[in-house]
């Protein structure tokens, strides 16, 4: 039968393309987890998702409760589960105050890491349960400091967790670090805890449950709704800058295809691993042939990253933020 495929924020941006080409190519079922269940399924059908390929499913991860409903709903279907591919997020650089989610944690870490880490706990031994099976947290450059893009101010700093301690709840306690709101850098700090969440699912779940953990970073997609909060100068310069100067730029739809591919090819089966492409990306748009396409690697994640220590005390921090603990 078909690999069931859950994809989170399959509404827009890379998900939506990952979803698009897993659908196409015939063997597998995806499951749309999104916010807007009407622009997922608008989104399905623009992008010629056959009928029969695709289910949609509400899925809000700024909202534990929905989170846990979600997952009651999946298992009433009783759909098998192959993959999850945890996509979705948040990035608010230009808010001035922060957001919160309906359990009061402030938003991007609370919607791009804890409400991932609650549906990766509460779906994973039922993925265990398949012949192949994956959990892929799509991570960010702030997982490796050698790259240039990796180096724009504000770093990621997730400091002795004191903040996520207090429960992200603002305040003296709105960022993990228990320093200053600052959304850019709440977004790095919520990125720098999926890989760490995924190094650990890794450690602890790999050998037992046989499922393979994954983490990549898919070049610089400089055109999704990503940057939607970016004034129009921006937007504009910024996917030039990503094509010129630093090569990272890649279209939306390869992007999307090298999600899949680690979702389902053979060479990213490997667990415990940190993906990247080599070379320049395929499609540069707007008449210019560009490279290639990129192959495979695994990259090299940054120190925080590979802190063991760190990844613990997150991991017992989060249990009890989500209510496993
Ligand atoms: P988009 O903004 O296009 O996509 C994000 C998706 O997340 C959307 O479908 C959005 O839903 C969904 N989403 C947001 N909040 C919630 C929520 N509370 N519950 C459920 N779904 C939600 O961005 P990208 O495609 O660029 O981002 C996808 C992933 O790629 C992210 O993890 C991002 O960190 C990562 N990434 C992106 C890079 C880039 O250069 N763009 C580089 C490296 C990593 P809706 O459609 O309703 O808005």
């Amino acid at each position: 039968g078909s690999r069931y495929v859950v994809v989170t924020g399959a509404s827009s941006g890379l998900g939506l393309r990952c979803a698009a080409d897993l659908a196409r190519n015939g063997d597998h079922h995806v499951v749309m987890a999104c916010r807007d269940f009407s622009k997922a399924e608008r989104m399905a059908k623009e992008f010629g998702m056959p009928a029969g390929s695709y289910t949609v499913m509400h899925l809000d991860l700024g909202s534990l409760t929905s989170v846990r409903e979600f997952v009651d709903a999946y298992k009433r279907k009783g759909y098998p589960i192959d993959a999850l591919v945890c996509n979705a997020a948040v990035y608010l650089p230009t808010d001035p105050e922060p957001s919160f989610t309906a359990d009061g944690y402030e938003a991007s870490v609370g919607i791009n890491h804890l409400g991932h880490f609650l549906l990766c706990h509460l779906l994973i031994d039922d993925i265990a349960k398949s012949k192949d099976p994956r959990v892929i947290i799509v991570g960010s450059v702030t997982g490796n400091t050698n790259t240039l893009a990796g180096q724009v101010p504000p770093l990621a700093d997730l400091g002795d967790l004191r903040g996520l301690g207090a429960g992200l709840a603002g305040g003296a306690n709105v960022m993990i670090d228990g320093g200053e709101y600052d959304g850019a850098k709440a977004y790095k700090d919520s990125k720098v805890c999926n890989m760490l969440t995924m190094r650990e699912m890794h450690k602890r779940w790999h050998d037992s449950k046989g499922v393979t953990f994954g983490s990549l970073y898919p070049g610089c997609v400089a055109e999704t709704n990503l940057f939607r909060e970016k004034r129009a100068w921006f937007r504009w310069l910024f996917p030039r800058f990503q094509k010129y100067v630093t090569k990272g730029y890649v279209s939306q739809e390869e992007a999307g295809q090298r999600l899949a591919q680690v979702v389902s090819s053979p060479e990213a089966k490997k667990s415990g691993r940190y993906w990247s492409w080599n070379g320049e990306a395929k499609s540069f748009g707007e008449g210019s042939a560009g490279g290639s396409g990129g192959a495979l690697f695994e990259n090299e994640p940054s120190a925080e990253v590979t802190d063991d220590a760190k990844a613990e005390k997150l991991w017992d921090m989060s249990l009890k933020m989500t209510g496993l603990a």
